[in-house]
């Protein structure tokens, strides 16, 4: 007998899972568009140029541990990156602390919600979203809930019942926001809608809390893709902010991110950095050294960081135009309906708007690996996939 044998298996995350299957499968035809990870031409991971400069630049630096809090040039040029010019002269209301990724700061985020915003405070998530922010609140103990997002018929953004749902949550509740290219539906609010979310939250006094997971990857344009943040910024807004490296440096397991927290109080600002210490070093002591030092090299060397701009074009550049090819390989095969979202939408994925049978029936008989809600992470395709992925999908509509 064990202690452990009461020990429930826990349910598969469902993207997991279906990367585990296409792992599995022996056939030379499979091709992965499950992960959201990008690959290139050639289906492969890659590792950016600048990143490999800064780590030659890298070779030899010593392992001691970082600060609780981490590098604070890391810190400084995370925040400059995301909030731009709307920060100059504002930095004292703000604090920013290295964190485990996207992930990480989104988690140190919701724990700071739970012990220092009003009890009860919820955090409400778009449906869908990724599936992580749920997983995040519940194991936080937080209370989470759902706002409208997505418009499953028309394959759009549903604004009025997105505005709706703003105005019907209690004054003061967190607002997960996706920066841009949203995670999983690729569908953003337009500036205008922007603007209005922002009236609205300002209304009800919600706190918006930005998670960002591709700035310069949807776009390829830094400051463009930072809109919303900084729109939140410059009203004024106390807010929360989570950056992830994983994408747009192609970071992925080093584990690069912060988390900012904008305050109206200079005052508030070391207090509430001693309770973000206090967390880190009680949950992992102090963050990953490599990924957080290669993101510094890079941002604070004007050669290396005009070179990961000109990558980031490229990687967005190759997304936009497979999804143009996916685009016109369904249009060329007559394939029934409306297509023309997956050019709309931006970012990694494509809400495809496939049914979960279709995409069985693609998984089983072509082993191509979405994920049964339809998202397609289009940077797992390329030109050759494409023609392929295609004749599949005009064989499960018909
Ligand atoms: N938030 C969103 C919306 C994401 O899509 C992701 C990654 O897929 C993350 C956060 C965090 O990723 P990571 O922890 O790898 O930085």
């Amino acid at each position: 007998t064990s202690l452990f044998t009461n020990v429930p298996l826990a349910p598969v995350d469902p993207i997991i899972g279906v990367s585990q299957a296409y792992k599995a499968d022996p056939s030379p035809n499979k091709v992965d568009v499950s992960v959201g990870a990008y690959r290139d031409e050639q289906a492969k991971p890659y590792v950016l140029k600048c990143v490999r400069a800064a780590e030659e630049r890298l070779l030899g630096a010593t392992k001691e541990y970082l600060p609780i809090d981490g590098i604070p040039e890391f810190n400084l040029a995370s925040a400059q990156l995301l909030y731009g010019k709307a920060m100059n002269g504002q930095e004292k209301r703000m604090v920013t602390v290295q964190t485990l990724s996207g992930t990480g700061a989104v988690r140190l985020g919701v724990i700071f919600i739970r012990k220092y915003l009003p009890a009860g405070t919820t955090v409400y998530a778009s449906r869908p979203t990724w599936v992580n922010h749920h997983n995040i609140c519940k194991e936080s103990g937080v209370p989470s809930a759902e706002y409208t997002y997505y418009d499953n018929k028309n394959n759009c953004l549903n604004f009025e019942g997105m505005i709706a749902d703003m105005r019907a949550a209690p004054n003061g509740s967190v607002f997960i926001l996706h920066l841009c290219a949203h995670n999983p539906t690729g569908c953003d609010p337009s500036k205008e809608q922007w603007g209005i979310i922002a009236d609205v939250m300002a209304e009800k006094k919600h706190i918006p809390f930005v998670d960002c997971a591709y700035q310069g990857y949807a776009s390829g344009d830094l400051d463009n893709d930072a809109y919303s943040a900084r729109l939140f910024f410059e009203r004024g807004f106390e807010m929360f902010s989570a950056q992830s490296y994983s994408k747009n440096f192609g970071l992925y397991g080093e584990r690069a991110g912060a988390l900012t927290i904008v305050s109206h109080s200079e005052a508030a600002i070391p207090k509430m950095l001693s309770q973000l210490k206090m967390d880190i070093r009680a949950m992992y002591s102090s963050p990953p050294t490599h990924g957080a030092r290669l993101v510094a090299t890079v941002l604070g060397d004007p050669a290396l960081r005009a070179l990961w701009i000109d990558e980031l074009k490229q990687m967005s550049g190759r997304i936009l135009r497979v999804r143009k090819e996916l685009y016109d390989a369904l249009v060329a095969r007559n394939v029934p309906g409306d297509w023309s979202h997956i050019v709309k939408q931006i970012g990694m994925f494509t809400y495809t708007g496939l049914s979960p049978a279709q995409v069985e029936y693609i998984v089983k008989k072509y082993h191509i690996y979405l994920l049964a809600s339809g998202r397609v992470s289009i940077a797992g395709l390329n030109s050759k996939s494409v023609p392929y992925f295609a004749d599949a999908i005009a064989d499960a509509v018909k």
